[in-house]
């Protein structure tokens, strides 16, 4: 299920495109990605909680308009969305809510990661599109760093929090 604006949809629609094909129709229907590149907010309804784990992607990674898929901001919301659908296909337990350390949150991160890399590769190859690489690791590196600054820019002072007026 697809709630990132009619704008987006398509995007994430891309995206799921790179799955393998077992794992796209084995998850399409368990899986709800939501995001606010629309809107100001939304609430999410009960009957999508109850029946899907829900995928939020940050507005700040949704492709412009009219970008392709060989443009690096694709590519990278590409990784981000197949990221999180590893992390549902490999079971993994949440560092919020499981109780696991670090270390095995790293480890799952790794492996979300390397498996990601490994289905871009296949829908690579299946497509042989010569203008198309592979993801490497180093780009995707490059592409969260990217985006880790524009994040630290975003929310410069929001770590004093919220000032109540002094009066
Ligand atoms: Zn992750």
């Amino acid at each position: 299920m697809l709630h990132c604006g009619c704008r987006y949809n398509n995007c994430v629609q891309y995206a799921l495109s790179c799955l393998p094909f077992d794992v796209l129709n084995q998850y399409k229907e368990k899986l709800a990605f939501v995001s606010t590149g629309e809107s100001d907010g939304f609430r999410v309804a009960r009957g999508i909680c109850e029946s899907r784990e829900i995928i939020v992607l940050s507005e700040r990674i949704l492709p412009k308009l009219g970008m392709n898929e060989g443009d690096s901001e694709v590519r990278y919301f590409t990784f981000a969305v197949l990221h999180e659908v590893a992390h549902a296909f490999m079971r993994h337990r949440s560092p919020m809510f499981d109780g696991i350390t670090q270390e095995e949150n790293e480890a799952q991160e790794e492996e979300a990661d390397a498996l990601t890399l490994k289905w871009y590769k296949d829908y690579v190859r299946k497509n042989n599109n010569p203008l198309l690489p592979e993801l490497t690791k180093e780009e995707v590196e490059r592409a969260k760093a990217k985006n880790q600054a524009a994040r630290d820019t975003a929310y410069r002072g929001s770590n004093e929090g919220l000032q109540s007026d002094p009066r």
